[in-house]
């Protein structure tokens, strides 16, 4: 299966990323977590995104989309993957499409996860990553620059959710609740491409 896990910050899309992938079979394929391996490593991918990334703005799409089409291009992501993160823009969704289209392929669906944003602020504020055994908190996840990457999100990947509806892959399912009652929505959701989740 191709899907798409389309969600503001903070909705939970890596956290459901993994555990549907690995229920699907594919690999989870998350884009700020390959920017932030560049960053750490220090490689020109990395250096090009990190003043992006910090400010909390959407690195540029002829980076982003030229990197995601390597990695849809390796061997695991053949038959199939659980994109968390792209497309972010209109651009980067017809690129995509497009990508796919040259390979004779097409996404089996665009799962949205939706939270009501006061709930955004507060997870996002809370949220902490383990890193070589310590909670730290992510840089992007500081209040002011989280306000500004809700505002990036609602204006420029909000409108993918009309542009996946159109095409009749869009599934909307309520992201607030256990983990596990969150997957099990996702998983009904993915037999039922093109209906929301009136949970
Ligand atoms: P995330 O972990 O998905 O919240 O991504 C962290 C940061 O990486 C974002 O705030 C952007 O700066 C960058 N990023 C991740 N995915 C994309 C994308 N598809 N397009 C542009 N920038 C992205």
């Amino acid at each position: 299966m191709r899907v798409v896990l389309l969600g503001p910050p903070g909705a939970g899309k890596g956290t459901q990323a993994q555990v549907i992938a690995g229920r699907l079979g594919v690999p989870a394929i998350s884009t700020g977590d390959i920017f932030r391996a560049n960053v750490s490593g220090q490689t020109e991918l990395g250096k090009q995104a990190k003043s992006y990334m910090d400010a909390g703005d959407l690195v540029p799409d002829e980076i982003t989309v030229a990197m995601v089409k390597d990695r849809l291009a390796e061997t695991d992501a053949k038959g199939g993957f659980l994109l968390d993160g792209f497309p972010r823009t209109i651009a980067q969704g017809e690129q995509l499409r497009g990508s796919l289209q040259e390979l004779g392929h097409h996404l089996d669906c665009v799962l949205e996860l939706v939270v009501d944003e006061d709930e955004l602020v507060r997870r996002l504020s809370g949220r902490r990553m383990l890193v070589d055994g310590e909670w730290v908190q992510r840089d992007d996840d500081k209040p002011e620059t989280v306000r500004h990457r809700l505002e990036v999100y609602r204006e420029q990947t909000a409108p993918l959710s009309g542009f996946y509806a159109s095409e009749g892959l869009l599934a909307q399912i309520d992201a607030i609740g256990s983990i596990e009652e969150v997957t099990a929505r996702a998983m009904a959701a993915l037999e039922r491409p093109g209906q929301s989740d009136d949970s």
